[in-house]
């Protein structure tokens, strides 16, 4: 599946479950935006993806690391056990940085930000960049959303029931999201992976996609973006409705 799908779906995937969460307006679509990267990160197994073009030599490196130690493409990244190792990296880097916040006193206690703040800035410019945002501005807007969403600690905004920050959630759906794409193609993902290497599909072999063919840019790329326009708009037109409302008695 092609990169922008995979950001699609992942935007798509933040915005269905939004009604659970307590985030809207800005810090709806900055989550949104965060999950539509999220949607591409499974393919940090791959030098040569959008993701791992990121940042230039520094993620290609990063992503050549990746790829060694998850197997190769489309082995530990799109398993459960890679979606859950990243997962549990974002709470840890979202824990580190509320350390910083509870010492807020201590100026050297800056680099609490950096994990969260590195693990933002590639996820946000990978979304631009996968939905074709920005170009090479799109990459310097990815960093400054980060720097927002850091100051402003948008990212640890917690899940109420379960205690689970925006970023872990938002890292999690969007790998979840990206699995599920390429289940939909020929290949199928790896999900027991290291423990089995059986590819597991979501739809019978003979109506699976290829990358890129006429299904997925007639079918499945329209459906991802009135998906996504439907459920935003139901996330955001409550809200409407209060303001019109309360603007016109
Ligand atoms: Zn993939």
């Amino acid at each position: 599946m092609l990169g922008h799908d995979h950001a699609l779906s992942g935007a798509l995937a933040f915005a269905v479950v939004a009604p659970l969460l307590p985030v809207s307006g800005i810090q709806l679509a900055v989550a949104v935006a965060l999950t539509a990267g999220a949607g591409v990160l499974p393919d940090l197994d791959e030098p040569g993806s959008t993701i791992a073009r990121t940042f230039g030599f520094l993620t290609g490196a990063f992503a050549w690391i990746v790829h060694r130690l998850s197997g190769g493409h489309r082995k530990g990244t799109h398993s459960l056990l890679g979606v859950g190792l990243m997962t549990i990296a974002a709470l840890w880097a979202g824990s580190f940085q509320q350390g910083a916040a509870a010492n807020s006193q201590h100026q050297e206690l800056w680099w609490h930000l950096v994990p969260a703040g590195l693990i933002l800035a590639l996820l946000f410019s990978a979304g631009l960049r996968a939905l074709y945002i920005g170009g090479h501005h799109g990459d310097l807007f990815g960093i400054a959303l980060a720097v927002l969403v850091l100051w402003q600690r948008w990212d640890l905004v917690e899940v109420t029931s379960w205690h689970v920050p925006v970023l872990a959630v938002s890292v999690a759906l969007g790998m979840l999201a990206h699995l599920a794409g390429d289940m939909l193609t020929h290949d199928g993902c790896p999900l027991l992976y290291p423990v089995s290497r059986q590819e597991f599909g979501l739809l019978p072999e003979p109506v699976r996609i290829t990358t890129n063919k006429l299904a997925e840019r007639w079918v499945i790329s329209p459906l991802l973006l009135i998906g996504l326009a439907y459920f935003i708009y139901r996330d955001v037109s409550p809200a409407l409705t209060t303001a019109t409302s309360a603007g016109w008695p």
